[in-house]
């Protein structure tokens, strides 16, 4: 980074204030890394002009787009019409009649890929299992009827709270097998939220395990579903997988284990015909900007996108063994671990525990082990590995990957660079794909064969994806200027609804700027038409009259040696507007007024005078949300010395609030 302006909409120039729903960038980032030509030349999509051309016919004609990548799918009646769209209410391919567990699962029979590993599973412990593709279906279909035979049918919404175990896996495809929804909640939240969770989706059934591995210790789930099910009075019956095999309670009449159920069960278990919007999943956010939503997706539009997605943002090859190193309880497990990659036919890797279990290079040690050829992961875990030294990385033989991804937040071109050099050895195209539960697959990201990349852009839509930058009335901002962003088309992936609550779903999502999909972050486009996210659009900061985003503040405050990672929020100031307060991990260095002092000149060095931030706070931790994303509205309270007010159910870690309560100046 250097610290020229950025951007045709030139630097911030003081007394000139911009218009409100603009937000004015101060970053500039010129380093561009082309595919590599080796990697080009076998590709899926290997040239910019063949990007081109499939976005420009997708552009032109978006149903006769879709509609032929559909026939990829198995369809047991076709479809009349390829979308029927009522705003906000979408129909994809209506009329038509498939089924996701038949699409990632019987599609591979009479394949050379029947016998070939679905999921290599490796536990915490350092247990590991094989599932090919034919005994992953077995699985599914014995657990489908497991499901019937404890009542459950079509329409019935099935709660999950289990650990990474390819039993997960198959929970959810059992599910989908017979028209029932699961909403999957991640194993690491309290019995509050999965009660809130349970009653908000009318859960009639849970499925769940005694315990999981976290560190070496045993995280107790049955105990604390137990206390949820007490809380959720729809919910009747409970599976129970032995995965620990830690004393739990069984309550007679509720509670049966998933082995005695399926001893007894039929591997005969046809998939039903399902129409297409048919609805295959609740998933709730993750929580970082208010209230988790309950993102409702259906199945067939949901299924052809994720699996067209991940073909083409992975350059999926059959020899690839795939790791997303995201839980399942989130949207990119549930996209990029399940749906995606099993109806594509690739071997999957799960892994069940933690990053530095028994030490900080296990994901390293696992790369080396099961030869990862492509790795997808969070910034958040790339900005732990840089803190915990480069090391533990060059222990392990790292040259069986050739495509690295990340997905979840924006990532600091610095830590972009260190995955480039570190992880990549300089070789591997790196995706940083911009989604959200919401848009159920991933929307823009560089297809690796094709697009040059940025550090710190997540350059491109995707072929049939039709994004604008927009200020609240709906009219598209001057390239280089930030705004909000919009999806002026529907997407088969795209969300149908909250669910149960169709008037927040057009609140939140299609009232603000009429006739367009608010994803609820700023972004920018530069001269290249590439796109910046800048954030959250509650985030940004207003100072003296100029808009700023975080990511710019933050990502400069991460090109220095010192810093591992940073939030930037506004304070409110009585002359200013926002004050810039900034949180800050180190990886080095000592925290004191000395260090506070080079950092404000490194960003007034870096992007200039305007983001200096006034308070720089040294912390241990940031706060985060369970999927490890940074919290910045409740750090925003604490800046502001308010008592904080907003959701902190997804919390991670409460303990790291508590600290920086307890530091306050
Ligand atoms: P909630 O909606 O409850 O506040 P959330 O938005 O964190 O939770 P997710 O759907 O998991 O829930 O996250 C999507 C958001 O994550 C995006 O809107 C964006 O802010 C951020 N994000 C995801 N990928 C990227 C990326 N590659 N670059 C920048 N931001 C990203
Ligand atoms: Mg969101």
């Amino acid at each position: 980074m250097t610290n020229a302006p950025g951007g045709s909409g030139g630097p911030v120039a003081p007394g000139q204030p911009i218009a409100p729903g603009q937000i004015d960038t101060v970053m500039h980032e010129s380093r561009l890394f082309p595919p590599p030509a080796e990697f080009a030349a076998k590709a899926r999509i290997g040239s910019m002009a063949a990007y081109r051309a499939m976005y420009d016919e997708a552009k032109a004609d978006p149903a006769a787009f879709w509609g032929k990548l559909a026939g990829e799918l198995h369809w047991f009646e076709p479809y009349k019409d390829v979308l029927r769209w009522k705003e906000p209410f979408a129909e994809w391919f209506a009329g038509g009649k498939t089924n996701a567990s038949y699409n990632c699962l019987d599609a591979h029979a009479n394949t050379p890929r029947w016998n070939k590993t679905a999921l290599i599973w490796e536990g915490e412990p350092g247990d590991e299992r094989r599932l090919t593709y034919a005994e992953l279906h077995r699985e599914v279909c014995k657990f489908a009827n497991v499901l019937k035979n404890l009542g459950v049918g079509q329409g019935d919404v099935v709660s999950i709270y289990m650990p990474m175990t390819p039993e997960l896996a198959i929970a959810m495809l059992a599910c989908a097998r017979i028209g029932a929804v699961h909403s999957v909640i991640f194993a690491g939240f309290s019995a509050e939220a999965i009660a809130d969770r349970n009653h908000d989706a009318s859960a009639k059934l849970q499925i769940t395990a005694d315990g999981s591995w976290r560190r070496g210790k045993q995280l107790p789930l049955k105990d604390t579903v137990d206390e949820a099910l007490a809380k959720s009075p729809t919910v009747r019956k409970c599976v129970v997988l032995k995965r620990t095999g830690a004393n739990v309670n069984m309550t007679a009449g509720r509670d049966y284990w998933w082995h005695e159920l399926m001893d007894n069960a039929s591997p005969d278990c046809p998939a039903t015909p399902l129409d297409s919007e048919t609805p295959l999943y609740i998933l709730y956010t993750s929580g970082s900007t208010g209230k988790p939503k309950g993102i409702k997706h259906t199945t067939a539009g949901y299924n052809l996108y994720v699996k067209k997605t991940f073909e083409w943002v992975f350059d999926h090859r059959d020899e690839d063994i795939f790791w997303c190193t995201a839980d399942i309880g989130w949207v990119t497990g549930h996209s990029y671990v399940v749906y995606g990659p099993l109806s594509a036919g690739a071997t999957v890797l799960m892994y069940e525990g933690a990053p530095n279990f028994p030490d900080e290079s296990r994901f390293w040690q696992l790369i080396e082990k099961y030869r990862v050829t492509i790795f997808y992961t969070a910034p958040t875990a790339i900005r732990a590995f840089i803190k915990w030294g480069d090391h533990h990385v060059d222990k392990h033989d790292l040259s069986s990957l050739r495509l690295l991804g990340t997905v979840g937040e924006g990532i600091n071109p610095e830590a972009w660079m260190w995955y480039h050099r570190k992880i990549g050895r300089e070789k591997c195209p790196i995706v940083d794909t911009w989604w959200q539960t919401e848009t159920g697959g991933i929307m823009m990201t560089p297809l690796p064969g094709a697009i040059p990349t940025k550090p710190g852009s997540c350059t491109k839509p995707l072929p049939g994806i039709l994004p604008a930058i927009v200020t609240p009335s709906g009219r598209e901002v001057p390239q280089g200027q930030g705004g909000w962003l919009v999806m002026t088309h529907p997407w088969p992936g795209m969300l149908r609804g909250i669910w149960g609550d169709d008037a927040r779903f057009k609140e939140q999502y299609w009232s603000k700027v009429p006739g367009k999909y608010l994803a609820g972050d700023n972004a920018r486009c530069d001269a290249d038409g590439y796109y910046w996210i800048m954030g959250r659009i509650d985030d940004v900061l207003n100072v003296s009259g100029h808009r700023l985003s975080t990511i710019e503040i933050e990502s400069a405050l991460v090109s220095h040696p010192a810093v591992a990672e940073a939030a930037a929020v506004g304070r409110p100031d009585e002359i200013k507007g926002d004050a810039v307060a900034v949180f800050v991990v180190l990886k080095q260095g000592e925290p004191g007024d000395a260090l506070k002092k080079e950092l404000q000149n490194h960003v007034r060095h870096e992007i200039g005078a305007l983001a200096v931030p006034d308070d720089v706070r040294f912390t241990g931790a940031l706060p985060k949300t369970r999927s490890g994303k940074i919290m910045r509205r409740l750090l925003k309270d604490i800046a502001s010395g308010k008592a904080e007010t907003g959701d902190t159910t997804t919390l991670e870690d409460f303990s790291v609030l508590a600290k920086l309560r307890g530091d306050e100046e």
